[in-house]
């Protein structure tokens, strides 16, 4: 079924892998997300997240600059220059950080846990995790003005309609 984003599939997965002694346990994903939004060049209705998490984190750690660690070695691989880190309110998860490119286009979100609804799913660890919008960081990688170029498609190759 199509689901409005990946972070259930995510709480499952830490549920299940939290079942190991090992920590702490990094891992990542890749998989589309469906969205229902009004499109535009910065929004599409189906589009591809890089998801990283961290659980089981050990005592003290400075999450904040550990998500900068992660999350830079990302933009960096992927050539973005200039990028920021700057702080987010979101309804689901509190207090957030965003990832933007140097003209504030948004990249990246990343939270921390635990948070209030993290026992109902049978998580207990503290945890991290960013999720990048690769057609957004496609995007502003080859300086492409609009989402529908980086995004894969059946109608449209490079921005070219294949309607002929
Ligand atoms: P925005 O505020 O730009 O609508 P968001 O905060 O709703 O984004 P998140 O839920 O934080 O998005 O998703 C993580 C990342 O996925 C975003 O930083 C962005 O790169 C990408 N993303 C989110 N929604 C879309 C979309 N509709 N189309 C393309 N990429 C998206
Ligand atoms: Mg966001």
């Amino acid at each position: 079924c199509l689901r409005p984003m990946l972070a259930p599939h995510l709480y499952e997965y830490m549920r299940e892998l939290g079942r190991l002694l090992l920590r702490p346990i990094r891992f990542f994903e890749v998989g589309p997300c469906f969205r229902k939004e009004s499109e535009s060049a910065r929004h599409a209705g189906e589009f591809t997240m890089l998801n990283l998490v961290e659980m089981g984190l050990p005592d003290g750690l400075d999450k904040k600059a550990r998500l900068l660690e992660i999350g830079g070695k990302i933009l960096d691989a992927a050539g973005i220059k200039d990028w920021r880190m700057e702080s987010e309110e979101s309804a689901v998860y509190g207090d957030t950080l965003d990832f933007t490119d140097a003209a504030g286009l948004e990249l990246a979100s990343a939270a921390m846990g635990p948070l209030p609804m993290d026992a109902a799913w049978g998580i207990t660890d503290d945890w991290l995790g960013v999720g990048f919008g690769l057609e957004r960081l496609t995007m502003t990688a080859l300086n492409e003005p609009c989402l529908a170029k980086t995004a894969r498609s059946f109608t449209h190759l490079d921005g070219i309609g294949l309607r002929l």
